[in-house]
């Protein structure tokens, strides 16, 4: 295994242990990094890259946040299953993709981010026609892969700047199509390291809303509450501590030329839309029912309020940019103050779409 650091660590790479001892602030000192230790006897089957102290605005779309105590690269799905076996059962587990719904807040996370981006990334078409695609791999490789193979209907993926995994887990879309109308099957692992395929019958599926069914109980009862996602407002399938590896999805048979020209539009039309010279999360809130979430913010007036470096975009109002050098907590304070202007102009309660995890500084 590789034993990575942040620039801040500044003792050498001793080997596994020696690394682990970097601890994660100085008021909280551990004597001992429990997982290094526990892992310690698989150091020579692992393969990927264990880090410390990582700082996760390098890691998020928004550019903002805190440090990850731990953060685990796998090299393939052979080595997650690896790594999970060896975790220690009280161990929190994070699995991030490409960060781009995902506010970290300053104070960082504890535990162990599981970085799936640059680490699931075998895509292959199946004999009966179907796309095996695993999690790591970004939307925009999928859709340009199913294009090469004269496949319609996964263009909508090349402008969603997230993973695979991510847009499983959020029910991703947009112009009209969402991630799960194309999957056939999916292959989930739990924190033992257990693989196992499910349909999309074994979930329950809406608008950027995915939960196992077998969880909808559990979540109620405080399951969510141990996978440290339960500060998002949307549940999410880590209740069951269950996450997407991989997906068979299914395509139609058409022309890839067609495929590349529409991708090329939906691309123009994001560009024409949306504040991508600037970081951000994409939109923050989902819409309410019948009605959409930036024209309600628009007309609140809220265009353009800021919050430390944290910014209603002048051009989408539903996206909160980072004008610079805005903390995860001008971010958090800006989606609160929009969600209560409009509660209180309109009546209608906004929720969000990105997830937000970690402690407070
Ligand atoms: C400019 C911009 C435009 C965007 N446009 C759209 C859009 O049009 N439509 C849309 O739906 N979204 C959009 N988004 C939001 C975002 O890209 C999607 O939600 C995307 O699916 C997130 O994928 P990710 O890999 O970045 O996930 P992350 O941000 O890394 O994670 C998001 C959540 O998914 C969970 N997760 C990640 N991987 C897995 C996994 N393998 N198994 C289980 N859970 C997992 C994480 O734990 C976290 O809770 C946009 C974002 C940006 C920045």
């Amino acid at each position: 295994m590789i034993v990575s650091k942040d620039r801040r660590q500044k003792t050498e790479d001793r080997g596994l242990v020696a690394a682990g001892r970097q601890s994660f602030d100085k008021d909280a000192a551990e004597p001992f990094d429990t997982l290094s230790s526990v892992l310690c006897p698989l150091s020579s089957e692992l393969r990927g890259t264990l880090s410390h102290n990582v700082p996760m605005s390098r890691h998020t779309s928004w550019r903002a946040g805190g440090v990850a105590e731990r953060m685990y690269q796998p090299a393939d799905l052979d080595d997650l299953l690896v790594f999970l076996r060896g975790l220690p059962a009280d161990e929190q587990l994070y699995v991030v993709g490409l960060g781009s719904n995902l506010l970290v807040r300053d104070g960082g996370l504890r535990g162990t981010v599981l970085l799936l981006h640059g680490a699931l990334c075998e895509l292959r078409l199946e004999d009966d026609g179907s796309v095996y695609c695993e999690a790591g791999v970004p939307g925009a490789k999928l859709a340009r892969f199913a294009a090469l193979h004269n496949l319609r209907g996964a263009e909508f993926c090349a402008g969603i700047p997230g993973t695979v995994g991510g847009m499983l887990a959020m029910n991703a879309g947009c112009y009209g199509s969402e991630t799960w109308e194309k999957v056939l099957r999916v292959l989930v692992v739990d924190r033992s390291g257990a693989l196992r395929e499910r349909t999309p019958a074994d979930y329950e599926i809406g608008y950027r809303h995915v939960t196992r069914i077998e969880d909808r109980g559990a979540r109620s009862e405080g399951v969510g509450e141990r996978s440290g996602f339960s500060q998002s407002s949307i549940p999410d399938p880590r209740s069951s501590e269950e996450f997407f590896v991989a997906a068979w999805l299914k395509f139609e048979a058409g022309d890839g030329d067609i495929a590349r020209q529409e991708i090329k539009a939906l691309l123009g039309k994001r560009i024409a839309s949306q504040p991508l010279n600037l970081p951000n999360a994409g939109s923050v809130f989902r819409n309410p029912q019948g009605d959409h979430a930036a024209r309600l913010i628009q007309q609140c007036g809220l265009k353009g309020r800021r919050i430390g470096g944290a910014q209603v975009s002048e051009k989408h109002a539903n996206f909160i940019v980072n004008t610079g050098k805005a903390t995860a907590a001008d971010i958090e304070n800006m989606i609160n103050e929009v969600q209560a202007v409009v509660q209180q102009q309109t009546g209608i309660d906004l929720h969000p779409e990105v997830r937000i995890v970690g402690e407070y500084k």
